[in-house]
């Protein structure tokens, strides 16, 4: 039997074209900042610390200005509408897991028209003078990293027997969900990342070349 294709997509350097994170902290530029993102990309920092900790450099008296800049300063990456089309006509399953928080992610995404169900993020709480960041779907039993939003806890619920398991994906967030995807489709550090574990992937500059690559598989199967 032909197994059902899931897409589990990353959000930040995947469906927007720079990570909002960083873009949010580079744009405030708390005392501190860089030393933390050098820390989570160099892996020496839990993703799940280190972001708590950018964000909680950040007073929430600023929530306007940082939800305004997040949302105004993403651009969406080229083809992502054609890419969901896509998908919705090839029976193709598509799931955001994201590391990114919810007051962007949400907003972002709004246009596109995916079910809330299958948008996996962070959440936020400004209700305390800093901005603290909440974290619902952490990581099962099988993962030690820390992850914060743990994708391969969701990738996990889709059985490898039952489900052709495709991950995209640019940087630090998606190397562990890169070792049990079937198909891995990397831009940017990834793809020097999967390069080095002897990975294969396809790379990807545009949600186009994902969509071009995915019509050439479904012609050989
Ligand atoms: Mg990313
Ligand atoms: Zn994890």
């Amino acid at each position: 039997m032909k197994k059902q294709r899931v897409i589990f997509c990353d959000f930040d350097g995947t469906i927007t074209e720079n990570d909002n994170i960083v873009a949010i902290i580079r744009h405030f530029n708390p005392p501190g900042w860089e030393a933390i993102v050098n820390a989570i990309v160099s892996q020496n920092k839990p993703i799940k610390q280190g972001v708590g900790e950018l964000f909680r450099l950040l007073p929430t008296s600023r929530k306007r200005e940082v939800v305004d800049y997040a949302i105004s300063n993403a651009r969406i990456r080229e083809g992502f509408a054609d890419m969901l089309a896509y998908c919705k006509d090839n029976d193709i399953q598509f799931y955001v897991t994201s590391g990114g928080i919810d007051f962007f992610v949400f907003p972002l995404l709004a246009p596109f028209g995916i079910p809330e169900d299958h948008i996996y993020c962070n959440g936020s709480d400004f209700s305390g003078e800093s901005i603290e960041i909440t974290w619902p779907h952490p990581c099962d039993g099988e993962c030690q990293n820390d992850c914060g939003m743990c994708k391969t806890t969701i990738i996990r619920r889709f059985p490898a027997e039952r489900y052709e398991r495709i991950l995209i994906g640019d940087s630090v967030t998606d190397f562990e969900g890169a070792k049990l995807a079937d198909v891995v489709f990397a831009r940017s550090h990834l793809t020097l990342k999967c390069a080095e574990l002897g990975l294969p992937f396809h790379e990807y500059a545009t949600f186009h070349d994902v969509i071009h690559q995915l019509k050439l598989q479904e012609a050989k199967s």
